[in-house]
């Protein structure tokens, strides 16, 4: 017989303290239980589990074990170890599943009845938003296909109740299964009313018995003022349905604010280029910008060069959890002109024969020409 090793189930050493043997099964128990877990093949793993921990959880078995291997629990063999009873041990793992679930999880431990009100899976939904629609808030209708509750049915998934004539309301039926290792009282949530111990004279035909259908919804949603890219915001109680009465999941909206074309962002303060001609810069000027939320006039110094700096406090983006807002940069930008009339030119050739030099240009002049 090719039986795995009660350690190497529990993947625990050989050498493992109680405790450790038992956080090992808990966690295994949890991840395998055929209530929870609904892959194939997981009762079996379940049962294997569950049997190496009856062994290495009772120090005498766990002594046998050691000493004898699995043939210590075949029938006969060892101290007349005839067959093993796990009905017993059914009860304590029972307590365990109750322990961990806090009871909370609608898992009774006297029957094993699953009461499946279980709350609704969480939706995420990416928006995207401009600039603007980020900076001042908005309020968007966004259209989404979850699951609701059926209207016909209230989510019940049928019609005139009834109690469950296979598992008489328990929500679990019970079998008895004979092994070389004895015989063990397996249960199993009854596959007629999926474990609610009810069922229905007529199948709702709406949600087909499910007790939810998807549904196209269009749900309002207020954006608040402030919202950056990566940000989310829950929108409670708006996801998928519960079943059997369990709550909504919640709405989750992840955004991706689209970039503007002459605003940048950094935090909450907003930057934007100004581009000034040569003689702007040169002269100084007053010249309207736009912030956020309206126009204001610059005043522009004489002499103002490329990316010289102008702070506009307060005009940056109010942070909705902070509520302080940024300020707004303005960086200015020196265009040259790509073409010169005649005239500008010899405007040019003359304004060349005077000394523009600065002192910076002086210090340069004086490095070039040193011996
Ligand atoms: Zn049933
Ligand atoms: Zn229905």
């Amino acid at each position: 017989m090719n039986k795995r090793d009660y350690y190497e189930v529990l993947g625990v050493s050989k050498n493992a303290t109680d405790a450790e043997i038992k956080s090992a099964f808990r966690k295994l128990a949890k991840q395998y239980h055929p209530d929870i877990n609904k892959e194939a093949g997981s009762e079996e793993k379940f049962k294997e589990i569950q049997e190496a921990y009856a062994v290495l959880s009772d120090a005498s078995k766990r002594k046998q074990y050691d000493q004898f291997g699995h043939a210590a629990f075949e029938q006969g063999a060892g101290g007349g170890f005839s067959g093993f009873d796990f009905s017993g041990f059914d009860v304590d793992l029972d307590d365990i599943l109750g322990s961990m679930f806090g009871g909370g999880f609608g898992f009774s431990s006297r029957t094993g009845r699953r009461n499946s009100k279980t709350r609704g899976d969480d939706v995420l939904y990416h928006m995207d938003l401009t600039f603007e629609e980020a900076v001042h808030g908005a309020e968007k209708d966004i259209k989404i296909d979850t699951s609701t509750t059926c209207p016909d049915c209230n989510g019940m998934g049928g019609h005139d109740e009834e109690t469950c004539e296979v598992c008489h309301g328990s929500g679990t039926t019970t079998s008895e299964q004979h092994t070389i290792l004895g015989s063990f009282v397996s249960k199993t949530t009854c596959s007629n009313c999926g474990g609610t111990g009810r069922t229905f004279k007529r199948r709702c035909t709406t949600c087909m018995g499910r007790g939810n259908i998807r549904k196209n919804r269009t749900i309002s949603v207020k954006i608040p003022a402030g919202i950056d890219t990566g940000m989310r915001l829950r929108v409670a109680g708006k996801g998928e349905a519960g079943t059997n009465g369990g709550p909504n999941g919640d709405l989750y909206l992840e955004f991706n604010v689209k970039e503007h074309e002459f605003f940048k962002r950094e935090g909450d303060d907003i930057y934007l280029t100004v581009p000034i001609t040569l003689t702007d810069a040169i002269l100084g000027c007053k010249k309207d910008i736009r912030t956020l939320d309206s126009i204001v006039t610059l005043n522009i110094k004489p002499g103002t060069n490329s990316n010289d700096k102008q702070r506009i406090r307060g005009r940056g983006i109010k942070n909705a959890s902070t509520n302080r807002t940024g300020d707004m940069y303005i960086i200015f930008y020196v265009v040259l002109p790509d073409k010169l009339t005649k005239e500008q030119k010899g405007l040019f050739e003359s304004l060349s024969k005077t000394n523009l030099e600065n002192s910076m240009f002086n210090k340069f002049t004086k490095f070039v020409n040193k011996k």
